[in-house]
């Protein structure tokens, strides 16, 4: 790991001030991913401005909306009584995330822009078109078992691996920013961004901001949503497929549904035809099972992640199943 400097910012606009006029340097709050990258190279940066000491740690309801603070950390999150009962989708979702030890040091922010997994990124030995722009992705060839099958790109095809992101992205989050030039609110499906021919770019961050906040809205469906996670072991590992679901019905039919994948898109994955597929029309295997199929009709496996077409399909047949008593 090479040198660096490091600040203490004591508010959110001296964070923002020092970052915007420091080059080549970010944040830090637990810590927990980044000097993971930078001890291994697969980051580097000149300077750090810890964020630990500002007021943005508070998990508040305000009206018809939870506020998460950015510095909350991911188990404050999950164990808030508020969050499990009207939210369990997020609840599910932190606690399915990483260890216990992590998620007491882990902030949200942090959590959300958490760089992919994949190991020719980390790899400094590798070529990385994410890593380095231009360099080549040995995935698309090489092994890519974890790897997305929606979304990618020739240059990059690496699954973001938040699951948190996943879960806000079903209940239609907000993120809120402070940068130089002030406050701005960007919805979470505009937050992240589609490899494209600049994979190094992964959200919609401009240089010196910093995710302060995050809204979630309360809807009469997010109290009954759920988050199935598929991985290799039960703790500590990353999803190969997973599905943030959120439903509302009335009887047998569908009045509304949100649903969010992960492990199979280069962001945390929604497609509103599948919803559209499932609104209004009653909730049996059938229509779980159309559901599925638009879900993967764009699909571009490789070739060790195939199975993965059809593993999400189930996966999303069971929680619809279990949410909606389908038998
Ligand atoms: Fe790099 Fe993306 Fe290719 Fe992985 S998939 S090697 S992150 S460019």
């Amino acid at each position: 790991m090479r040198n660096f400097g490091y600040t203490v910012a004591g508010s959110p606009a001296e964070a923002v001030r020092i970052a915007a006029g420091t080059p080549n340097s970010t944040y830090v709050a637990g810590g927990t991913d980044l000097l993971n990258l930078m001890r291994d190279g697969a980051e580097a940066h000149d300077h750090l401005v810890d964020v630990n000491r500002l007021d943005l740690d508070r998990i508040a309801v305000d009206g018809q909306v939870l506020r998460i603070g950015a510095l909350a950390r991911m188990r404050q999150v999950a164990e808030h009584p508020w969050v499990r009962r009207e939210f369990p989708v997020l609840s599910q979702a932190l606690l399915a995330s990483a260890s216990p030890q992590v998620r007491t040091m882990a902030a949200i922010g942090g959590n959300l822009l958490q760089r992919t997994r994949c190991g020719y990124f980390r790899d400094t030995g590798s070529a990385c078109n994410k890593r380095v722009p231009g360099s080549e992705c040995p995935a698309i060839t090489g092994h890519n078992r974890g790897h997305a099958i929606l979304g990618g790109s020739d240059h990059c095809i690496a699954t973001h691996p938040s699951d948190l992101a996943v879960a806000l992205t079903a209940l239609d989050a907000t993120v809120h920013l402070l940068g130089p030039g002030g406050g701005r609110a960007v919805p979470i499906a505009e937050f992240y961004l589609l490899p494209g021919s600049t994979p190094d770019r992964e959200t919609a961050l401009r240089p010196g901001e910093l995710i302060t906040k995050v809204d979630v809205p309360r809807t009469p469906f997010a109290t009954k949503s759920r988050y199935l996670k598929l991985r290799d072991r039960a703790t500590f590992e990353f999803a190969v497929v997973s599905v943030a679901a959120a439903l509302r019905t009335s009887g047998r039919v569908v009045r509304d549904v949100r649903l969010a994948f992960g492990g199979i898109g280069t962001r945390p994955w929604r497609d509103s035809r599948v919803e559209a597929a499932l609104r209004g029309r009653p909730l049996t295997e059938a229509t779980i099972a159309e559901a599925g199929r638009i879900l993967v009709r764009d699909a571009d496996p490789r070739e060790e992640n195939r199975f993965k077409v059809e593993l999400v399909q189930r996966a999303l047949a069971s929680i619809l199943s279990e949410l909606g008593g389908v038998r």
